[in-house]
């Protein structure tokens, strides 16, 4: 069997990308291993988002490129193609994010080498997961927004939901393989809607949460001018669907947020955190926060600073602005100095350490609820679980605890890990 080796980067939109490789590769005859040295095809799936995770991908690229089959798959491959072709002559093919269904068809090439570009897409029912306890499936691609710094509507084209039926039959098929939870991903799940069925966000939690087996449902991303109060309160009321939501704010400052075509304001944002604080008390609220985009003040600023006070994250995402070839920010004047933008990182990473220490200290002491997943990565010994909102508890225990429920008493907090003991 040709073996094949798979190496991801990116978000866990991508992960979900390569286990569908794997999965259509696997239904054929390909070995897919974990083992790059004897893999006679390695297949790069790569992100754009940021410069570093494309500097990072083409120097892996020039590495395996030395005595494997490469192909590059993902974003980068959508957006550069020919590109990639000249700067790596020796490269099998190029599959963009519409193609990777192709993917069989990438490495039995014949003088084709380019598989880009807007083609019907599907989505094999049994994928090859990673994990053994929760399941990711991305249920709709793309997106319409255009921020003005994101690079996705270029590299994965316009939002696009998909079929209900199928979704639900990659669920059934997890719970048959004995998952435990479902997590959708999308660049917005908020304005999921399938347009043969009519079927919303808040329909498709509905039917997902009928599956029997499935025991929780988690999503991101949601974005924050689709997140209506309905919607809110159809999450807090569903038993099965995780109190958590990870809302970008990305910036604090009106003026920004306009600049970046985030359609909100500041003030509309934390009415959404009321909103769920007030539907889901208990709940988890996260965020993706950006610095240093174009024309960023120390004003602006010190407002991304505020709402991030006022709102009282349990985790942020953060990140600088790197400017992405063909998006309007790009172009935009005044960009922000490197050593500035570093310096609000670092405020942000401090004030955002802050918020989440003083939010898991206070469960010290107190009950929670956690589904085993696997073994810390850290401690060995300890196996780690996760609550229904999103907060990681590790406990003594062994490899056999994985996929089962414990209520466990927190006796230890860190910024983003507690420790605990199973309630006998
Ligand atoms: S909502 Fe904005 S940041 Fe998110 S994927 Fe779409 S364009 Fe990018």
């Amino acid at each position: 069997m040709t073996k094949v080796f798979i190496k991801t980067f990116g978000c866990q939109m991508n992960v979900y990308d390569s286990e569908r490789m794997a999965g259509v590769l696997g239904a054929d005859d390909f070995e897919i291993t974990g083992d790059e040295k004897s893999a006679e095809y390695v297949i790069i799936n790569t992100c754009s988002v940021r410069q570093h995770a494309e500097d990072r991908a083409l120097s892996y690229i020039g590495a395996a490129i030395k005595d494997k089959k490469v192909i590059v798959a993902g974003c980068m491959a959508e957006r550069m193609q020919d590109e990639l072709m000249a700067k790596f002559p020796r490269l099998h093919a190029v599959v963009g994010t519409f193609n990777f269904s192709n993917i069989v068809s990438a490495i039995n090439r014949g003088k084709k080498k380019i598989f880009a570009g807007i083609t019907e897409e599907k989505y094999p029912v049994k994928l090859r997961r990673n994990e053994k306890v929760r399941g990711y499936i991305t249920i709709m691609q793309g997106c319409d927004n255009y921020c003005a710094y994101c690079i996705v509507p270029y590299v994965r084209g316009r939002e696009r939901s998909r079929d209900v039926e199928g979704i639900l039959a990659e669920i059934r098929q997890l719970a048959s393989d004995g998952f435990k939870e479902v997590m959708f991903l999308g660049q917005n799940v908020n304005s999921f809607l399938d347009a043969k069925s009519g079927i919303n966000f808040s329909g498709l939690l509905r039917k997902s949460a009928e599956i029997s087996g499935i025991e929780r449902l988690r999503f991101m991303t949601s974005h924050p001018k689709d997140l209506t109060d309905e919607l809110i309160e159809s999450i807090a009321a569903a038993p099965k669907v995780c109190k958590h939501i990870h809302l970008p704010l990305q910036s604090g400052s009106d003026r920004i947020l306009k600049m970046m075509n985030r359609h909100y304001t500041a003030d509309w944002y934390l009415s959404r955190v009321r909103k769920i604080r007030e539907a889901m008390p208990g709940g988890a609220i996260t965020t993706d926060i950006l610095v240093g985009f174009p024309g960023e003040t120390d004003v602006d600023f010190q407002q991304t600073l505020e709402v991030m006070k006022k709102a009282g994250f349990d985790a942020s995402y953060i990140f600088k602005y790197s400017p992405r070839r063909g998006t309007k920010a790009a172009l935009m004047d005044s960009q922000v100095d490197e050593k500035e933008k570093l310096k609000r990182l670092n405020n942000v990473l401090e004030l955002q350490k802050k918020i989440s220490e003083d939010i898991t200290k206070a469960y010290v002491g107190r009950e929670v609820k956690i589904l085993v997943t696997g073994p810390n990565m850290v401690i060995k010994t300890m196996m780690e679980g996760i609550t229904d909102n999103s907060k990681k508890v590790i406990i003594p225990g062994d490899t056999g605890m994985i996929g089962n429920f414990y209520r466990v008493k927190v006796t230890r907090a860190q910024t983003a890990v507690m420790e605990g003991e199973i309630i006998k």
